[in-house]
């Protein structure tokens, strides 16, 4: 329980110390994923007695820990992934970061690590945006990567809740993840280590969910596989794959309507932000006389069923940095799944559509409610 009296986050109260010399941005086709940071930083450090610190903008910098700190031994330790674009006018604009603010308070309270106003962290993430405005990169494929942190930094090895924590916010200037346009993926679908489960916390963006994916992916990628398609339970249900959402998209052979399909949000799956937004652009611009759009549970062995019938159309991941990642074959029970791709191209042509109107509202050429904020 926390006093009335504890503060909360509040933008007004920040302060910023500036590094003394801005750095030069980097050649755009130099930059890798995350390995590339701008020059400063936000932090703010919270306590249960006291609730809020005043944020802090200061240099790009190593933090300093406890070696008893809970986070490094009980994982308390939770993140986001957003994206700033810039518009070919020179504005810099944040993608729909109410839904990643609205993530990260979710997975706060889940590992009992304090809320805060989304507002107000959305405003911090302007200024801090401001100060390095210079180092967000242009371009079709380019933005700045925004990685929110949050940990619980008491000092001791008793497992209880954090009275101390940590946020703070890193920001990444990045590339377009496929150079030469779209590279379809091979899958393993993986039955041999699950992802999430009924009342557990894969609907959390916690940290402590990524570190067991890793070694089920490199056993996918020891058979060919670039990633995990996440199965689950018995019946193998279809959940994500890799660290996206994925859809695929089948047709009636009777009344040749198409069906987009993706699994619900029972817990087991993160609510992604790109997974809503292509649900919500297909209801609104697809014709439903053409059209299904269904959350809804699928198995493998009816995408393996309908590939054999040839009612599998496509299928592609979704998230963040990628937006889309078309799918091409899917490894199951030794064989592969082959999923249709257009004539010489790498993706189907859904999946091409929504990576088009997605990226038109990211990069401010077509605005869509309240999506964009510079
Ligand atoms: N699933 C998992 C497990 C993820 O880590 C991510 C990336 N945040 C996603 C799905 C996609 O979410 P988003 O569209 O919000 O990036």
């Amino acid at each position: 329980t926390r006093s009335m009296s504890t503060s909360r986050l509040d933008a007004s109260k920040l302060q910023v110390k500036r590094v003394a010399q801005r750095s030069e941005p980097k050649p755009s086709d130099e930059l890798v994923f995350g390995k590339t940071f701008t020059d400063h930083m936000l932090t703010i450090e919270w306590t249960m007695d006291k609730g809020w610190d005043a944020p802090v903008i200061k240099p790009y910098g190593p933090i300093s820990l406890d070696p008893a700190s809970c986070v490094l031994h009980y994982a308390f330790e939770l993140f986001e992934g957003l994206k700033a674009y810039r518009t070919e006018e020179g504005k810099v604009v944040l993608f729909r970061a109410e839904k990643n603010m609205e993530r990260m308070n979710k997975s706060a309270a889940r590992i009992c690590l304090p809320g805060f106003d989304s507002e107000e962290l959305i405003k911090l993430i302007g200024k801090l945006i401001e100060e390095d405005k210079h180092l967000v990169p242009k371009g079709q494929g380019y933005s700045l990567y925004i990685r929110p942190t949050m940990l619980g930094t008491t000092d001791g090895l008793g497992v209880g809740y954090p009275d101390k924590a940590l946020l703070y916010v890193i920001t990444s200037p990045v590339g377009p993840y496929y150079k030469t346009g779209f590279k379809a993926v091979r899958l393993l679908a993986t039955d041999f280590a699950t992802r999430a489960w009924p009342g557990g916390v894969g609907d959390k963006k916690l940290g402590a969910n990524y570190a067991p994916c890793v070694l089920p992916q490199l056993q996918a990628a020891e058979k060919g596989y670039q990633q995990n398609l996440w199965l689950f339970g018995s019946e193998k249900y279809i959940t994500e794959v890799g660290t996206m959402n994925v859809f695929f998209v089948f047709k009636d052979p009777k009344t040749g309507k198409k069906e987009l399909v993706t699994a619900p949000l029972d817990g087991t799956i993160l609510e992604g932000v790109t997974r809503d937004s292509i649900l919500t652009l297909s209801r609104e611009r697809l014709d439903p006389k053409e059209w299904e759009i269904n959350e809804r549970y699928y198995t493998i062995y009816e995408v393996a069923e309908r590939s054999k019938k040839g009612e599998l159309v496509e299928a592609f991941g979704s998230g963040t940095a990628v937006v889309v990642s078309p799918i091409k074959e899917i490894g199951w029970q030794g064989e592969d799944i082959q999923v249709p791709l257009l004539p010489g191209e790498q993706s189907g042509e859904l999946t091409k559509t929504v990576a088009s109107w997605i990226s038109a509202i990211q990069y401010g050429k077509e605005q869509h409610d309240n999506w964009s904020r510079v």
